[in-house]
């Protein structure tokens, strides 16, 4: 027996060496990398191409990006056209046909669907409705069953552990967002005002409504005339806060929240989007910790 052992060691070597290889997954963007990293753990090898820091919408397609996905197993993307400005070309960039895509927005209950024709050429850059859904973590538990079950098609061996690390992620995912809803409670039916149409699952998760826009068309600075009206707006209905994300450039949301006698909430609107946010729970604890703050 020790003797076949020996003789068949060889050839096993190679096959566990293998087996052992983690999946190369490359996200779109930063959120989407913190839950890959839950579920996969160990077994998948994850980059991301946007930062927490920048705005997805507006990403170079660099050519290290496609070298990236040239070597990827899988790229998963938040889709409704967030990404559609420099996703096709890192793709096409990347000569990969062996690449699985996955665009995470099947299934999720999309907000602001268009009803008639929309052009991009009026600058809308929320075509297809909005794009912000991973900033209510009901969906985060959709996008991370939506991972595992993904993970576990190009991995089945490590399905078990993908579920494992899925249940764990949802639990505590679970637990936390009671208290964030416990934390916020008292602020119900509050009104603010928002920089970027970005917030619209996350005030609708937490009971919290939106008056007005400094962007009166996503993607498109704000005229003066739109400025004048949101302050005007802020004033009448005595709006506590302006939610802006950290990646916006502050001067125009701190000239605006300054006039209209708001507080201005900075928020990450990503994973990685402020110093110590660093998983997909630490985003809502600094997001709901700031709101709190500035609702008081
Ligand atoms: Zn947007």
């Amino acid at each position: 027996m020790k003797a076949l052992l020996i003789l068949l060691l060889p050839f096993f070597v190679p096959a566990l060496a293998n087996a052992a290889e983690p999946i190369p997954v490359v996200t779109t963007t930063a959120d989407i990398a913190a839950i890959v990293k839950a579920i996969g753990g160990d077994r998948a090898r994850v980059e991301s191409i946007a930062k927490g820091t920048q705005d997805p919408h507006y990403v170079e397609a660099k050519p290290s990006y496609m070298r990236l996905m040239n070597r990827a197993r899988m790229v998963f993307s938040i889709g409704l056209q967030l990404e559609s400005g420099w996703l096709p070309l890192l793709v096409q960039g990347a000569r990969n046909p062996k690449l699985i895509q996955i665009d995470l927005s099947q299934g999720i209950p999309v907000l602001e669907r268009p009803t008639g024709p929309v052009s991009r050429a009026q600058g809308d850059i929320h075509p297809e409705g909005n794009p912000h859904y991973w900033l209510d973590p009901r969906n985060g538990v959709s996008m991370a069953r939506r991972i595992a079950q993904e993970l576990k098609a190009v991995a089945p061996a490590d399905g078990a552990f993908f579920e494992q690390n899925l249940k764990t992620f949802e639990d505590d995912l679970g637990r936390r967002r009671q208290k964030w809803e416990e934390r916020l409670a008292p602020f119900r039916g509050a009104e603010v005002a928002a920089y970027h149409k970005e917030w619209e699952y996350l005030v609708r998760w937490l009971g919290l409504s939106i008056v007005g826009y400094v962007e009166d068309k996503p993607g498109i600075p704000p005229a003066p005339q739109q400025l004048a009206h949101i302050v005007r707006t802020m004033q009448q209905r005595k709006v506590k806060a302006l939610l802006v994300a950290s990646s916006t450039g502050p001067a125009i949301p701190q000239s605006v929240a300054e006039k209209g006698g708001a507080r201005l909430a900075v928020l990450p609107a990503s994973v990685g989007g402020e110093k110590g946010v660093d998983s997909y729970g630490d985003l809502f604890e600094s997001i709901v910790g700031k709101l709190a703050e500035a609702l008081r």
